[in-house]
C-alpha cells in the first residue's frame, strides 16, 4: 500500500497527474489514496518532489528511489 505523510505534503498535485488509476484524491488541503483503485504501481511515489509518498509493503517502510 502507499502511505502518505499528509503533514509534509504541499498539495502540488504532481502525484495526481501521474496516477494511471485516478486513485489519488486531492481536495484543497486533503489528500488520500483510494485503496480499492490503487495497483501499487509506485508512479506516484517517484513523482513526488518532496518524498511525501512511501510504498509500504506489509507494514515495512521502504525508502524512495
Ligand atoms: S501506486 Fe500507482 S495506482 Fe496507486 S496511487 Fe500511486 S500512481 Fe496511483
Ligand atoms: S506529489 Fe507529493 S507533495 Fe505533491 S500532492 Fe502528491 S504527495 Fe503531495
Amino acid at each position: 500500500m502507499i502511505e502518505i505523510l499528509p503533514d509534509k505534503c504541499d498539495f502540488c498535485g504532481c502525484c495526481v497527474g501521474v496516477c494511471p488509476e485516478d486513485a489519488i484524491e486531492l481536495k484543497e488541503a486533503n489528500i488520500k489514496i483510494i485503496e480499492e483503485l490503487c495497483t501499487n504501481c509506485n508512479k506516484c511515489v517517484w513523482s513526488c518532489p518532496i518524498e511525501v509518498l512511501k510504498f509500504n509493503r506489509n507494514g515495512v517502510k521502504v525508502e524512495n528511489k
